[in-house]
Formats: structure tokens, C-alpha cells, sequence
């Protein structure tokens, strides 16, 4: 492992020729994350792993000074996996004097659910996106479905930037109980912990009550079981036909809610 704050420092160090892949992320590197990397360590010459809390993409300010960040953990837990380059970059190594997101138009699928509750996060995870793709120029960029519809946002700016690199989708890593993995967790109270646990336990119920009931009995069903659920609010749930959207044709249940103060989401297929 070599880590590099200055991205001019890590191009110079780049091997000609090899295949690069890039892993962004924002650190409290966990399982999940770990995941993305062993599989681009897997199917690259070079791994390039970016640790940077994008400001851009935080409509909440009191959640961007709150993001947990431990980087003396997380260059521990990379320090032993070869041909991986650590990028550690300060504000001004991606956005020089210019802190700001550039506006895109993803289409309808980005104005639902994330897109809607959380104004300019797309448009800010673009933003810093963009950046590193046009920097490393990967050839595989790897990213969670645990994310969703981020995922299929990079997908359409990888396809709109430069059609040869491959955006590789990577299911979603989870605790024991089924809890999505996520830095987020790590600021839940041992309580609250105990009551995210119950987030996949609604989606899987959505799952099996999608064969034989509509969308509205499901959420009722949903809206009955987290209202009984103590120190959750429940931000969005959904079911979604992606083919209505994207070209994919699966359906999918969302959710979004605030465990305490900290907010969680997850999908799973259905
Ligand atoms: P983050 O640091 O939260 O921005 O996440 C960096 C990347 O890791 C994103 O592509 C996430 O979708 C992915 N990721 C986060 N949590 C998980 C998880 N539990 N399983 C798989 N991928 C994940």
C-alpha cells in the first residue's frame, strides 16, 4: 500500500500499461467496503481507493461535520494489500478554490427517492465523481448496490464520459442480523443499533408479501411494523419497477429512515 494526498503524486507513480481500478469512498472503511476492494484487487494490475468526505454531495451541513472519519484505521486495515493506492486527497487537491457541484440531468429515476429527500447529493456525488474518473482514468470503477440508485447514476455518467470504462455493481455486504454495512453505523447507540437491525426485516417482509399483495397493503404493512419499532421514523419506503425508469427489468424495495439521528437506507431485490 502507498498512500498519496496529492493526485499528481499518484499519477506519477502509476505503472504504464496496467489496468487500473478505482474504488471511491468516503473511509470508515468497514466489510463492505473491503469487498469492492478485494474484487478490484482482483481484476487490476493497480487499485486506486480515494478517502475523501465530498462535501458537495452533503445538503446537511451538521451531517458532514458528523460523518465518522478514521483514517489511522483505515490505512491499517489496507496496509497489507499490495498494488493498492491509497488517495487521501485535502479539499483543494480535488476542487482547488472552487468548492461547488456542477448541475446534471440524470432523468426521472434520480429525482425519486435520494434525488427528492436530499436536494444536490447527486449532483455533488457527480461532481466528485467526474473528477476521478477524469484524473485516474480506471478501466473498472467498482461501487455498492447497497447505494442503488447512485449506482446507476455513475453508470450513466460512465456511459456519457467515456463508454470504455466498465462500472462494476457489487452487492451490498451485511452484520450478522442483515444490517447493510455502512460508516453510518458506527455512530448508532447499542439501542438504536438493536432497532436498525429490524430494516431488512421490513424489506424482506415486502419481498414476500409482493407474490400476493399490492403495493398498498405492503406499505401498510410496513408503516404498522415501524411505527412499532422504537426510535425509528421511517423517511421513504417504495417499490419500484425499474423498468418503468432504467433499462432493467427488475423490481426493487427501498427504504430511507432516521435511526435516532442518524440516517440508514437499504434495497434489496425482489
Ligand atoms: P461510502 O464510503 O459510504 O461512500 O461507500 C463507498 C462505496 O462502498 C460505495 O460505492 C458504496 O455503495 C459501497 N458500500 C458501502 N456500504 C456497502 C456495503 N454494505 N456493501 C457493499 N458496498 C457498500
Amino acid at each position: 500500500m502507498r498512500v498519496y494526498s496529492s493526485h499528481k503524486e499518484l499519477l506519477k507513480s502509476l505503472g504504464n500499461n496496467k489496468s487500473i481500478g478505482l474504488v471511491p469512498t468516503m473511509g470508515s472503511l468497514h466489510k463492505g467496503h473491503l469487498s469492492l476492494i478485494q474484487r478490484a484487487v482482483r481484476e487490476n494490475k493497480e487499485v486506486i481507493i480515494s478517502i475523501y468526505v465530498n462535501p458537495t454531495q452533503f445538503n446537511d451541513k451538521e451531517d458532514l461535520k458528523k460523518y465518522p472519519r478514521n483514517l489511522d484505521n483505515d490505512l491499517k486495515l489496507l496496509k497489507d494489500i499490495n498494488n493498492v493506492l491509497v488517495y487521501t486527497p485535502s479539499d483543494s487537491d480535488l476542487y482547488g478554490q472552487d468548492e461547488k457541484s456542477k448541475k446534471y440531468n440524470f432523468g426521472d429515476f434520480m429525482n425519486i427517492m435520494e434525488g427528492k429527500q436530499r436536494p444536490d447529493h447527486f449532483d455533488g456525488v457527480a461532481t466528485i465523481v467526474e473528477k476521478l474518473f477524469k484524473i485516474f482514468t480506471p478501466d473498472n470503477a467498482y461501487f455498492g448496490e447497497k447505494d442503488f440508485q447512485q449506482l446507476i447514476l455513475i453508470k450513466s455518467l460512465a456511459e456519457k464520459l467515456n463508454p470504455d470504462l466498465n462500472v462494476v455493481g457489487c452487492k451490498t455486504i451485511r452484520e450478522k442480523d442483515g444490517l447493510a454495512m455502512s460508516s453510518r453505523n458506527k455512530l448508532l447507540s447499542k439501542k438504536e443499533r438493536e432497532s436498525a437491525g429490524e430494516i431488512i426485516k421490513l424489506l424482506l417482509k415486502a419481498k414476500e408479501m409482493n407474490s400476493s399483495f399490492n403495493y398498498r397493503k405492503i406499505k401498510n404493512e410496513v408503516d404498522r411494523h415501524i411505527n412499532s419499532i422504537e426510535g425509528i421514523t421511517l423517511e421513504y419506503f417504495e417499490i419500484i419497477d425499474l423498468s418503468k425508469f432504467i433499462n432493467i427489468s427488475e423490481k426493487r424495495a427501498f427504504i430511507a429512515c432516521k435511526v435516532g439521528n442518524v440516517r440508514l437506507i437499504d434495497n434489496i431485490s425482489l
